[in-house]
């Protein structure tokens, strides 16, 4: 499985990360009407109608915005307000500016943070979308925009001040770190490795989980965060037993892919099953089910299983067991 073909997988950008270091890189990238700015939103994205696209602006598109705030964008140092901006990357065609709208999620349509609401002039008419949502709709530009627009904003909403210190921090490196005004301190952005595993046994039958936090009838794979001291194939064994109650071995690594809700990284792996007997753990996993391809194609067909969104690596590893796209949707 190649991890560059996974929806939130795909770049097309280059991260151009030796310019972030120009002290006024987004000013100037602010005043060039050539700019594109992806918009981020209570951790929406703003895309075209059908979902296919962003919805990316121009500077002038802002204008409503900079009258509100004395000037879109906020420069790195300054107090950030209710809006943030990162410098994505650029392409042959333009140069890519994050613009965080609001930080907290929930709907876009109430945004009110500024006086007299200027935001609304932006938010308003916009068709606002999880990543989860139009992930896998996205061309490869847009998905690998967003996916890292997203991790960004929320990094920076839940990262807002100095774990030394507690002091507040600020915004350097356009976008791409934080230092602490205090102690001097840099802070950079987290990613929180999390291992998905499609455990199979003698039978090539799929290991299926129900997660008690979901919606009726969604299956997936298991998963679960990487400890600290632990390696990824241990996190791997330990997560199937201890949801499951199986013993896996032959842990063997697939792809991983982003998934910035808010700040993971899913390492993808294969595993088979050793020992152990199906038992769910009844907290973290209410059912499971070992299927054949058969069972799945019937459950999924008559409804009994809903697998998981597109856009997730957990989709890509099950479609792979199951050898076509679509096992139905
Ligand atoms: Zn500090």
């Amino acid at each position: 499985m190649r991890s560059d073909l996974l929806p939130l997988s795909r770049y097309a950008v280059d991260r151009d990360g030796e310019s972030r270091s120009h002290p006024d890189l987004l000013e100037r990238l602010w005043a060039d009407p050539a700019t594109r700015v992806v918009i981020v939103h209570r951790g929406l994205v703003a895309v075209t109608d059908d979902g296919a696209a962003l919805d990316l602006l121009g500077p002038a598109d802002l204008a409503p915005l900079a009258a509100a705030t004395d000037g879109v964008p906020p420069v790195p140092g300054a107090p950030l307000g209710p809006l943030g901006t990162a410098y994505l990357g650029r392409d042959t065609s333009a140069a890519y500016v994050l613009l965080v709208l609001s930080e907290s999620e929930g709907d876009p349509r109430d945004f009110a943070g500024l006086p007299g609401d200027p935001g609304d002039a932006v938010v308003a008419g916009r068709t606002w979308a999880s990543l989860r949502e139009v992930g896998a709709l996205l061309g490869d530009r847009d998905a690998g925009l967003a996916a890292t627009a997203v991790a960004l904003a929320a990094w920076h909403a839940r990262h807002p001040r100095c774990p030394r210190c507690g002091e507040p921090t600020q915004p350097v490196e356009a976008g791409w770190a934080r230092r602490c005004e205090a102690d001097g301190s840099m802070h950079h952005p987290r990613t929180d490795p999390a291992v998905i595993v499609a455990v199979t046994d003698d039978d090539d039958r799929l290991l299926l989980a129900h997660a008690a936090h979901w919606p009726a009838r969604r299956f997936s794979l298991v998963a679960g965060y990487v400890e600290p001291g632990e390696s990824l194939e241990a996190a791997a064994r330990r997560e199937v037993a201890e949801e499951c109650g199986l013993d896996v071995d032959r842990v063997v690594y697939q792809a991983s892919q982003p998934w910035p809700f808010p700040a993971s990284l899913m390492l993808g792996f294969r595993a088979r099953v050793a020992g152990g007997d199906l038992r769910p753990d009844g907290v973290e996993i209410t059912e499971a089910m070992q299927v054949s391809r058969a069972d799945l194609a019937a459950k999924v067909t008559s409804g009994q299983v809903l697998l998981p969104m597109r856009a997730s690596i957990a989709r890509a590893l099950i479609e792979e067991w199951f050898g076509e796209r679509r096992p139905g949707d």
